[in-house]
Order: C-alpha cells, then structure tokens, then sequence
C-alpha cells in the first residue's frame, strides 16, 4: 500500500519539530499545573491528552470584550460593568445575602451574594471600584447580578478587557472555568511545538469547503470579539461543522471499515428457487404486497452474489417482516445451507418459531429451536442437530451466539429487531459460520423505522429496505388519551368490547427495571381486573413466568380462549392476534414514543375498527404531553421516529447498547444532518486513496472504543 502514501499528511506542515510528539501523545500532565489530582478529575471529562483539551469545546461563550454603562442594562443578558460601590448592606430576608450598590457615571445596579465570607465583606467596602462579570436578573432591588465574577479596579492602569469571547466549558467537580480557560490557552501555545496531526487532505478540505483543523481549534477557544455568538451557540458555526465533520467522518470509516472487512470474504451464492418460493406462497392465505415482493426481489439479489449481504429491512409494526425473512430462509435450505433466524426476546422467538414451523415444515425443512431457558439435555440435543446439519432453520434467542452452538453450514441470519441488540453483538454474529474463507449473509429487520438521518450514518455498514405499506384491510388504530382518574370508565369500555366478541389488552408499565416488580405489579393489576370483570377470561402474561406457561397463554389468547390479556411490555413485540381490537396502556408517560408506537401495533391486526386507550397519570411533563399528542395524531411510525428523534436525541433512539457504540463528541446526527452527504463523500475518497489517514481518523475520533472498528 505504499504507494498510496502520497504526500505525507503534514503536521501543521513545516513548523513543528519534526520528532516532537503529536498532541495526542502528550498527557495533559504535561502541562503547567497539572498534577495527578487534576489528571484525575480531567479524565472524568474524558481528557488525557493535550489533543482531548484542545477537543473540549465551549459550550458558549460570554462576551468580555466592553463594558456596558450600568444605564443602560437590560435583563437576563451577560454583562461587564465597572462602577463603585456606593453602599453595602447586609440583608436578612428568606436567605441572608450581602448587597452592594455599584454606580457609574450613568446609574446604579445592585450587586447580591448570597454566599460570602467576612474577607470578602470587607474587601467589598464603599469606594471601591469594580469590574464585574455576570448575568442580570430582576431581582427585589430592581436589576441585580447574582454572584458577579468580579477584578478590582484599584489600580490607576485597569486591566485591559479580553480581546476575545470567553468560552464556557463543560466542568466537572474540582475544575473550574477558569483552570479549563488555562489549560486550553496552554495547549493552544503548544499547538506550534506539538503538531495536530492534519488528517483531511487539503484537497479534500477545499472539496467540502473545510478549514484545517488547527484553525478552526483555535477560533472556537478564542473567538474574536465580533464573532456570531448565537451561530456558535447552536453549534452550526463553519468551525465547529469542521470538526463535526471530522467526527462523524471517523465514524463512517469505520462503519464502512467493518463492512469491507466483512465483504472482503465470500458468501455463499445463493441461487434463486423460484419453484420453493411458489409453494410457500402457496400456502399462505394472502397475497404478498408490492412492497413485500420489492424487498423479497432486493433480497433474493443479494444473497445470489457471492459476497456476504448486509441488508437491514425496515418495516412498521404489521408490516409483514416475518413472511419476508422466511422467503430468504427457504432460498438458503434449497441452495443447501442452514439458516438462523434470531429475536431479542423468548417471546419473540417463540412466535417466530411458530410461524416458521408452520410454513416450512410443509415443505420437508426441518427446523430447531435454541433459547438460554432450555434444559441442558434438550439444549445439548438441539445443538447436535445443528452441528449434524440436520436441523435446516434454527430459530433462537441470543443463545444462538453461544460458543457451544456450531453450525454445520451457515448461509444465512436472520435478526429481528436490530435495534435491541448492539453493533458488537452483530459483529459477534458475524463471526459465527465464518470459515471457508465464507461469512453467512445477514439479514437485518427491525419494527423501529430509524429516522433517514440516523439510518444514514448509524447503519452506514447496511443496505437498506423498506416495506412501505400495511397489508390491505387493516384500519388504523383510533388513540384516546384519559386520565387515570377515568380508570372506571375504561374498565367497562373493556367490559362492553369483550362481550361483543372482542379480545383486548391491558399493559402494565413500571419504571423499574426489576422483572420481579413488573411482574408483581401486572399480577396485582391482573387480580384487581378480573374481580371487577368477572364475567370475563383473564389471562397474564408477564417476563417472570416459564416459557412453556407464556406459550399456553399466548396460545390460549390467540385461539380466543381468554378476552382479556394483562401483561407487561413483554408483549411489545411480536405478538400477533388478529381478534384483539383494543388495547389500554397504563401509564404511557413511562414509556417512550418507539416502544409506545410497538405495543399499540398490537392491535388494528383485522378487520374490526381498533381502539387504543392511553390511560395516563396526571400532571404530564411537557415531554409526555408532547408524546402523546404524537400517538393521538399518527400512526406512521416513521412520522413517530421523527418525533422521537426531536424529543430525545439520536443517541436515545438508537437505544441504549447503540449509544455505547456511536457516541459523538462534537457532532449532533440532527443539526449536523445536512453534512452527511459530503461525510459520505469524503470518506469514500479517503478510504480509496488514503488508507492510514482513515485509520489515523478512526483512531483519533473512537481509539477508545477500538471493538467498534474492528470485526
Ligand atoms: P411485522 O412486520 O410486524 O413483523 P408480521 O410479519 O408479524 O409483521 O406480520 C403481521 C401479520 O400480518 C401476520 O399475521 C402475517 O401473517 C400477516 N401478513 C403478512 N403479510 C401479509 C399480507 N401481504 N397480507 C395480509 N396479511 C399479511
Ligand atoms: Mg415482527
């Protein structure tokens, strides 16, 4: 490859001493007043190096460039003022605060600390002059500020003002404002010496209208006195989009590292078997819909190369996901490979075992089933089924990834609802029915449509598929939002549907993570509702319960045998009873909008009109509000993705595992959406014609994450 070392990627070309150390190799130890204690503190902002001071950006700036005549204040602003103290007072009010009066040649203002020792008390005394820094307020005395930073004037010669903008950095306990300010002018100063390694070659900076980085760190740290503060507050200033563009330009290259990693070995090509496709439609008692054969046909293209897919398939809630992934199984077992078909929960899992045994076994393809409930005995049998390659399609839980599971050819995975389980757990997939110099292809679906911005950069290593439209006859789920002080009302609004025929369902929530509380809490609930409904079948459902007890009371529910069916959120996926038409949720402010969006999936499965009732506890946070609001006005989960994304930030849709894993410094996939196009870009030059450029990028933006990048 050294051939496409061109030029060498200039540390601030020239000026640096050519062996001194880079900033990232320099501990911030290195810098004046740094002992272990403050290195210690610094790394709890994730700063060890100077590099990692230089990145610890503002978070906004105040401007101590002039002084404002006390005249003419206004409120809430942030303000220098000189004056001197005409009065001071100490005032006994709720809070005991000391008050001075502080006057220039245009007014007074008064200055209050609620917080003060007898030396300062003094210090502050009639006569002397002042400069202060603070945030007006409307205070008792007319404008005020609270706790003013303030320099004595006492001097004939006054300290100059700053020439530049004063950052605000994030702080933690024991470092204050003023230590960071320090430490960012000394890295600064070092800048010269210690040489940020430029990692965008010019070129391309000039391509996407990029500065070099040492210019835009110096600017954001320092920013002159005319600099637009509110473009920078909003972290859309072109300096700040240079370094976000770095960042998210890390995170592709290693994306897209992984995947050419992965794509560099073979896959098994498999063959299109239109004649096993025909018979399992066939058997189904509806037609595909266009979108679902659009996504059949995408799948069918990639499996039939020989290079591993990668393809994630996003589909609302009832879409039909499962019939879809079974197409792609039945292609694997005829072209002679096994499949594994894989789902977050047992639940899940079990109604997917359930469909597949149902479709496939008509066609003589034998399946198994793996979970990390089972018995050693059954589980070791099953695993001989799978090592023999007698078992076709195996459909588990995460216990698939065991070490003891072997699989005697794999072609193919298949992952339900992606979003639950973390890139390295895909990745420890992949290794899976790795061998031969072959990678199974992966087929990747999930019920949470991700936003188009997030798809983007977080599954930048997948293809994407969407199935875009319900199967037809289903009507959408009408959503009602009640007070819990309502509970009564709805509980014969239950009553009413069960006695028409109708089944329904009742969520319980709780905030605790505890399986134990949940399940107590729904049993309770369960109890409560079948002696007020006592006429009706009560079923529960709930995490705790042995999955053979789960799976009678699924199936119970679903052959009508119980009307109604309490259960925790373990329901939120996969369950799929047509009949069932109304669904209560307790406490939905507990819940976010993604998983909210999947239980109410639940229900508008037939034909009957559905009903979804969000009894809710009040008062609502605004949050909550705003959240419910989007379940009464939509049903679209795409629509609800986008809602979701603006409430809680990408790094809470993407679920917790994933946040781990594409933690952004600097970057917001939101605001900084609009650059990912040209990220794409950059990063597919990079990647062709700098190779350790990309790996010096990776390691600079995620060197301390390194399982990410690597397979
Ligand atoms: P999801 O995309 O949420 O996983 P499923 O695959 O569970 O959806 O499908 C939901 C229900 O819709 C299942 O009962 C399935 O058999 C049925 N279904 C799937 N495709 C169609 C279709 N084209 N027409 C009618 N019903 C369908
Ligand atoms: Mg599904």
């Amino acid at each position: 490859m050294a051939n496409n070392r061109s030029t060498p990627p200039g540390p601030a070309q020239g000026n640096a001493a050519a062996n001194s150390p880079t900033v990232d190799q320099v501990a911030v130890t290195a810098l004046k007043g740094v002992g272990k204690q403050l290195a210690e503190k610094l790394a709890r902002l994730g700063v060890f190096t100077l590099q990692d001071i230089l990145f610890h950006l503002p978070l906004r700036y105040l401007d101590r460039t002039r002084v404002t005549p006390i005249g003419a204040l206004q409120a809430n602003v942030s303000v220098v003022i000189e004056g001197e103290i005409k009065a001071v007072d100490v005032v006994y009010g709720r809070r005991r605060s000391l008050m001075c009066r502080l006057q220039d040649h245009t007014g007074t203002v008064t200055l209050r600390f609620y917080h003060f020792s007898g030396a300062q008390q003094q210090r502050l005394s009639q006569g002397t002059r002042l400069r202060c820094y603070g945030e007006t307020r409307r205070g008792a005395s007319g404008l005020e500020l609270y706790h003013p930073e303030y320099d004595f004037l006492d001097q004939a010669q006054p300290p100059p003002l700053s020439a530049h903008l004063t950052p605000i950095y994030p702080v933690t306990e024991g470092v204050t404002q003023q230590r960071l300010r320090g430490l960012a002018q000394q890295a600064l100063a070092l800048l010269d010496s210690h040489s940020l390694r430029e990692l965008i070659p010019a070129t391309l900076r000039r391509l996407h209208n990029q500065v070099a980085l040492a210019e835009a760190l110096r600017y954001l740290h320092q920013p002159p006195r005319d600099a637009p503060v509110t473009e920078l507050l909003e972290g859309r200033h072109p300096y700040q989009q240079r370094l976000a563009f770095e960042e998210l330009l890390a995170h592709q290259l290693s994306l897209w590292r992984v995947r050419q990693q992965i794509q560099a070995e073979g896959a098994p090509p498999l063959a299109t078997r239109d004649d096993m496709a025909a018979r399992l439609l066939a058997q189904l008692d509806f037609e595909l819909t266009p979108a679902q054969q659009r996504v059949a046909g995408e799948i069918y293209a990639d499996i039939g190369r020989p290079v591993p897919m990668l393809r994630l398939v996003q589909g609302d809630v009832g879409s039909g996901k499962t019939v879809v992934a079974a197409l792609a199984a039945v292609q694997a077992v005829a072209n002679g490979y096994q499949v594994a078909v894989m789902a977050p929960t047992e639940i899940l899992a079990e109604q997917h075992r359930r469909s597949f045994e149902q479709w496939l076994q008509p066609l003589g393809i034998d399946t198994a089933w793996l979970t990390g409930r089972q018995k050693v005995a059954q589980r070791r049998e099953q695993a001989e089924q799978i090592a023999s390659g007698r078992a076709q399609v195996i459909i588990g839980t995460h216990a698939l990834f065991q070490n003891d599971v072997v699989f005697a050819d794999l072609g193919l995975i298949v992952i339900d609802e992606q979003h639950r389980f973390g890139v390295h757990q895909r990745l420890s997939l992949r290794e899976k029915g790795a061998g031969r110099g072959r990678r199974p292809h992966q087929l990747i679906m999930t019920a949470t449509p991700i936003p188009r911005t997030l798809a983007m950069s977080a599954y930048a290593d997948l293809d994407c598929s969407v199935i875009d439209e319900l199967p037809p006859g289903r009507t959408p789920v009408t959503t009602v939002a009640l007070a819990a002080t309502r509970r009564d009302q709805v509980i014969e609004r239950v009553r009413h549907a069960c006695g028409e025929g109708r089944q329904a369902y009742w969520v319980c929530t709780l905030i605790e993570e505890s399986e134990v509380l949940q399940a107590q809490a729904a049993e309770a609930t369960a109890q409560e509702l079948q002696s007020g409904l006592a006429e009706l079948r009560v079923g529960l459902l709930h995490g705790r319960l042995k999955p053979a007890e789960k799976e009678a009371t699924m199936a119970a529910f679903k052959e009508g045998q119980l009307d109604l069916l309490v259960a925790t959120t373990v329901i939120e996926v996969g369950v799929d009873v047509p009949n069932a038409s109304l669904m209560i949720i307790e406490n939905p402010e507990r819940l976010g909008l993604a998983q909210l969006h999947q239980l109410r999936g639940r229900v508008g499965r037939g034909a009957a009109a559905s009903h979804c009732v969000l009894l809710y506890g009040a008062p609502l946070s605004q949050h909550s509000r705003e959240r419910i609001r989007a379940m009464r006005e939509t049903n679209d989960g795409f629509a609800i993705a986008e809602i979701d994304l603006r409430l809680r930030g990408p790094g809470e849709v993407l679920g917790t595992r994933q946040t781990g894993d594409m933690q952004l410094r600097i970057a917001d996939l939101q605001r900084d959406a609009g650059l990912l196009a040209d990220v794409k870009r950059c990063a597919r030059a990079l990647i062709e014609t700098e190779p350790d450029l990309s790996t010096a990028l990776i390691q600079r933006w995620l060197g301390r994450n390194q399982d990410y990048a690597k397979v």
